[in-house]
């Protein structure tokens, strides 16, 4: 990865005019991808090297498929596994299986991002390995000075905070939902052993769930969210997963039949669904940082990559001069992002509250296994149409 040369950057002629993309996950490599092909100069300042392992279900629905060929990017050709069916269990094992409406595909964030970085790279985007510590907005000069660990400093006229879940940066941009301790924890690991490659599975099992489907190279990736509380009980991630998870007879034949891949499993803690501002102290928020859905819908990537290209339009539009200002901009991004995921959000939210009550539950995937052909429809509730571009060179 390229390194920034100390200090460069700050009083640069042309520095007002870049857009600084911080943080180089799915929303901001989109953004960095999406933008530098339109003609905009870009900087992305992302802390860890490229390619790692992330905690993530890594499925990832069909409709961000036109978006990507647009970027430049066809997963399936890289290795990615395709998937049309989708199984869904309580935490006793009872099944209730369908199509998928639109269907979607496995790749691992290794390989992702990866994708999204090598294209970046070749598009011309500057990417900067560091870790962002500030973002100040400068009144009087209607521009941005960016701070990052190494003290370099860098100025820009738009910034794009695209940093994920939640960063240091949340606190310093002083966010409320950050306030808030989140109960929330994942963990993942990849595995090797039978599994369909068609099939992306979500399991219960006491307070959580567990997403498991195929990625490329024939591996297999398991990812569970849970309760910290319920979580805390157990000695080890091994333990949580022989008590708890196992108690799913599903569960149970797939860890027992598969061999780990990755050294020790992933893990994160504090996943915040809060809702939280778009844009805070002008910083254009994409991805995670402007709202994340919950896991189970299985479209968190998809609604990241949306996000930055609703992100990317408006700053085309803005930079063309087809917005009056920096407050139109931020009104105008503001709208269209409630308008395209405010319903799915909700529908989100709804359905967690399902899970982890075995009871409930049961009682709705009893009443569904009357009415099958009802989970698709309740599955496109959190999922878009095909994402369509305009390309606006
Ligand atoms: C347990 C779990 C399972 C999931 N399963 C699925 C699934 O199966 N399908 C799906 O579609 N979605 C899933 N999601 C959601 C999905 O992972 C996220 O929505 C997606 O990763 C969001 O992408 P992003 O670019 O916004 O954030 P990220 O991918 O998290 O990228 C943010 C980047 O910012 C960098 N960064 C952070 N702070 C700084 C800083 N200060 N300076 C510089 N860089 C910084 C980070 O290193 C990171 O690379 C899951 C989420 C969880 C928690």
């Amino acid at each position: 990865m390229k390194q920034s040369p100390k200090g460069k950057l700050r009083g640069d002629k042309n520095a007002s005019a870049q857009v600084i993309i911080v943080g180089g996950g799915l929303a901001g490599l989109t953004n960095a991808i999406h933008l530098s092909q339109n003609g905009v100069p870009v900087v992305l300042i992302e802390k860890h090297e490229y390619p790692r392992h992330k905690v993530c279900g890594e499925y990832i629905s069909n409709e961000v498929l036109p978006y990507l060929s647009y970027l430049g990017i066809d997963p399936l050709a890289a290795g990615a596994v395709d998937i049309t069916r989708f199984e869904l269990s309580t935490s006793g094992g009872k099944l209730l299986k369908a199509q998928l409406p639109l269907g979607g595909f496995g790749i691992s964030r290794y390989l992702l991002d990866e994708l999204l970085y090598k294209q970046a790279l070749r598009r011309g985007v500057r990417v900067i390995q560091d870790t962002v510590s500030h973002i100040d907005y400068v009144e009087s000069e209607d521009r941005f000075t960016v701070t990052c660990k190494s003290a370099d400093q860098l100025d820009a006229h738009l910034v794009i905070g695209a940093y994920g879940k939640r960063s240091n940066l949340d606190v310093s941009l002083g966010r409320s939902f950050i306030k808030q301790k989140s109960p929330y924890l994942g963990v993942k690991c990849h595995y090797e052993g039978d599994f369909p490659s068609d099939l992306v599975a979500l399991h219960n099992f006491a307070g959580g769930y567990c997403g498991v489907s195929k990625v490329e190279n024939e591996r297999i990736n398991i990812c569970y969210l849970t309760g910290y509380a319920a979580f805390k009980k157990y000695k080890s991630i091994e333990d949580f997963q022989h008590e708890v998870l196992y108690k799913n007879p599903c569960l149970k034949e797939i860890l027992t039949n598969c061999r780990p891949l990755l050294e020790s499993p992933l893990s994160i803690s504090q996943v915040s669904f809060l809702p939280k501002p778009t844009v805070d102290n002008h910083v254009l928020m994409s991805g995670d940082s402007a709202g994340m859905i919950h896991p189970l819908c299985g479209n968190g990537m998809g609604m990241a990559i949306h996000s930055a290209l609703l992100l990317s339009e408006a700053i085309l539009q803005y930079v063309k001069g087809e917005m009056k200002d920096r407050k139109q901009l931020e009104v105008e991004y503001g709208k269209s992002w409630e308008k395209t995921f405010s319903k799915r959000l909700r529908a989100g939210r709804l359905f967690n509250s399902f899970f982890g009550r075995d009871r409930v539950l049961a009682l709705g995937l009893k009443a569904l296994s009357y009415a099958p052909a009802i989970l698709p429809h309740i599955i496109k509730q959190t999922h878009g149409e095909p994402l369509e571009v305009v390309d606006q060179r």
